[in-house]
């Protein structure tokens, strides 16, 4: 039923929600219960040439999975297509490939080909002349950034095929997630539960991750992704209105263990969880009656960027600042294979990483749940207290001056400018970032005051956005000014500082409500008491 339709143009359906005709075709197929296939692409331009691209591990000299870009001499995307029987996702200028090996046909001309292989690795780049007949060239890209320990996740991708709108198909999504290096991808499908185990073994990319099975429940309330689910179970209910039903119900689906608010500062079904009219962004306070109880919120979705970058930071803060307990998460939401990048918001989780395709799934999400992961869409940014690492804990400094080391890494291809430090959503520290060449942009231990009474602690770092064709951040999809500048950004989840050394954590909140308790509302007192407390 797919033959003949023409693929959608980059931005030409509004996005999460279906529109146009291929979206309309494919929201009757999946309603009838069917899966959606690819849109059939023109055909091959004439005279074509034979391109052969081969890309390779410097360090092991292996094939690795990988996005290639080809573009004109201008910069515009070469037009490309994918040679018969090329196991590829083809797209103007892109092409994904699972075993390193590209054929692509395309005009003959001048071109820049690059090979990148999402965040971790760097990037090689070459100019050729390609003349009617059969080209070809080698490129060599190796890992830059250090991960160990810390599993690379996307915890919201779709497809075209269960999702029935961008235009990425199950096939090409599997040689998406290998080719930009995510090992623990969660899909999340709206409203179903659906694996990307049998595609990723069919496309031969099985071994460079492991797939989760999830649903992203889409209401009219706020998307909110589960994982993991069990395949046959039956997806909640998604028409409840109200949180305090919503919420139980999403918990109650089975296998589930993390249950995440996405794009928390965008507008669906209009619904806007951070609006100010029911989320005040100064204390947190639900002014809807809605309880936040929620494993973790979008700080980063990549396919849904924010003009404030720091808003969704902002919100945060205030609910820790309540003494929630949500962990902070980067993920893509992509629906594509290149109008946005599967994997390039994405969340860094501690656990056993040594072999992708057997992550331990339940110690990820132990350690989602825990806070032991980071917020990454273009930086990773670390921080150790102390000489410890230790999201999520409470620590209790040993003396006055805290020592905070900040480690900032990124490929060479990315840089950083900036890293800060927030005690309680207050600022305390702002370095800027100088040497912006190798991959491990900053490693500087610094000593702050220990604050006098209990606070947490986020490192967040930032640096210019990516523009090139590689790995383009892009622009907000719902911007709330006319200017938007592209950063990249790398944030931890919270360290929790027990300042006052009871062995307990006090939030600021409760530290609020405590003082207020102890005078009585008597203002002398009052005043008093709060020319005890500091800044953070
Ligand atoms: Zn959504
Ligand atoms: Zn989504």
């Amino acid at each position: 039923m797919t033959a003949g339709l023409v693929p959608l143009r980059r931005g030409a359906v509004p996005r999460p929600l279906p529109g146009g005709r291929w979206a309309r075709l494919a929201a009757a197929a999946l309603a009838a219960g069917g899966a959606v296939a690819a849109p059939a692409l023109p055909p091959p331009p004439s005279p074509a040439a034979l391109l052969s691209v081969h890309v390779r591990d410097r360090s092991t000299g292996e094939p690795v999975p990988c996005r290639i870009t080809v573009a004109c001499p201008g910069g515009s995307p070469a037009d490309l297509r994918p040679a018969p029987g090329a196991r590829l996702a083809v797209r103007p200028g892109v092409a994904y490939t699972g075993d390193g090996a590209a054929s692509l046909l395309l005009p003959p001309g001048e071109y820049a080909v690059a090979a990148t292989r999402g965040f971790e690795y760097g990037l090689d780049r070459r100019l050729i002349r390609v003349a009617e007949g059969r080209a070809s060239v080698e490129l060599r890209i190796g890992r830059e950034v250090d991960t160990a320990g810390w599993a690379a996740c996307d915890t919201h991708i779709h497809t075209l095929t269960y999702s029935g709108h961008g235009d990425c198909t199950l096939d090409e999504r599997v040689l998406t997630l290998a080719g930009e290096g995510i090992e623990l991808p969660v899909a999340t499908e709206h409203n179903l539960h659906r694996d990307y185990e049998s595609a990723a073994m069919a496309m031969g990319v099985r071994r460079w991750f492991t797939p989760v099975v999830g649903n992203e429940v889409t209401t009219p309330v706020g998307h909110f992704n589960v994982f993991p689910v069990s395949l046959g179970a039956s997806p909640p209910n998604h028409t409840l209105l109200d949180w305090q039903r919503l919420l139980p119900a999403i918990r109650r689906t089975p296998g589930a263990r993390c249950v995440i608010l996405n794009h928390p500062a965008d507008l669906h079904s209009g619904f806007r969880p951070t609006d100010p009219v029911r989320f005040h962004p100064g204390s947190g306070e639900s002014l809807d009656g809605r309880e936040w109880t929620m494993d973790g919120m979008e700080l980063v979705n990549s396919g849904a960027q924010q003009s404030d970058l720091m808003r969704p930071w902002r919100d945060w803060f205030s609910l820790l600042n309540r003494g929630r307990r949500i962990a902070g998460i980067g993920a893509s939401d992509s629906h594509d294979v290149d109008a946005f990048l599967v994997g390039q918001g994405r969340t860094y989780l501690r656990c056993q990483d040594s072999r992708p395709d057997s992550i331990p799934v339940a110690q990820a999400c132990d350690s989602l749940l825990a806070g032991r992961a980071l917020v990454s869409c273009g930086l990773l940014a670390e921080m150790r207290v102390d000489g410890r690492e230790a999201y999520g804990e409470l620590l209790r400094p040993a003396r006055e001056r805290v020592a905070i080391r900040l480690r900032v890494q990124a490929p060479r291809w990315i840089r950083a400018d900036r890293v800060e430090v927030y005690a309680n959503g207050t600022r305390i520290v702002d370095l800027p970032i100088l040497h912006g060449e190798s991959a491990v942009k900053l490693d500087r231990t610094v000593a702050v005051r220990r604050p006098r009474h209990d606070a947490w602690l986020v490192a967040v770092a930032t640096g210019p956005g990516v523009t090139e064709p590689h790995w383009p951040l892009r622009p907000p999809y719902q911007p709330t000014r006319s200017h938007w500048e592209p950063r990249v950004v790398g944030s931890t989840n919270p360290v929790y500082l027990d300042a006052d050394g009871d062995g307990r954590w006090a939030s600021p909140r409760e530290q609020a409500q405590a003082v207020m308790a102890a005078v009585r509302l008597d203002p002398d007192a009052l005043m008093a008491a709060l020319a005890q407390r500091d800044d953070a």
